[in-house]
């Protein structure tokens, strides 16, 4: 017999939002609410001031790269449903599954 344990989690256990710096000597982790972020906190690094958004690589409308386009999206919509949810706006919550860290 084969067990599989996971663990699922709504949008509304979520406790905080974190942005970690892919520059590999800088690793730094901007932590912030899920539901108050100021998306213009994260066009640079806090620590090593790194483009996060990478505007010289392709800037286009927002002066964003096409990649950053849905994460914008995502982060300003996360808010948004978590409210939609809170107030019994829909019929369904969205769970999001993960295997059980114990378990490893
Ligand atoms: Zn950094």
């Amino acid at each position: 017999m084969t067990v599989d344990r996971f663990v699922t989690f709504s949008l509304s256990d979520i406790q905080a939002v974190c942005f970690q710096c892919e520059d590999a000597e800088c690793g730094a982790r901007l932590i912030v609410p899920p539901d108050n972020l100021d998306i213009g906190v994260l066009d640079e690094c806090p620590s090593c001031r790194r483009d996060w958004w990478r505007k010289a690589e392709g800037a286009k409308g927002m002066g964003l790269p096409t990649g950053a386009t849905p994460m914008v999206a995502f982060l300003k919509a996360l808010p948004r449903i978590r409210l939609a949810e809170d107030n019994g706006l829909l019929g369904f919550t969205l769970l999001l599954q993960f295997d059980d860290p114990s378990c490893k």
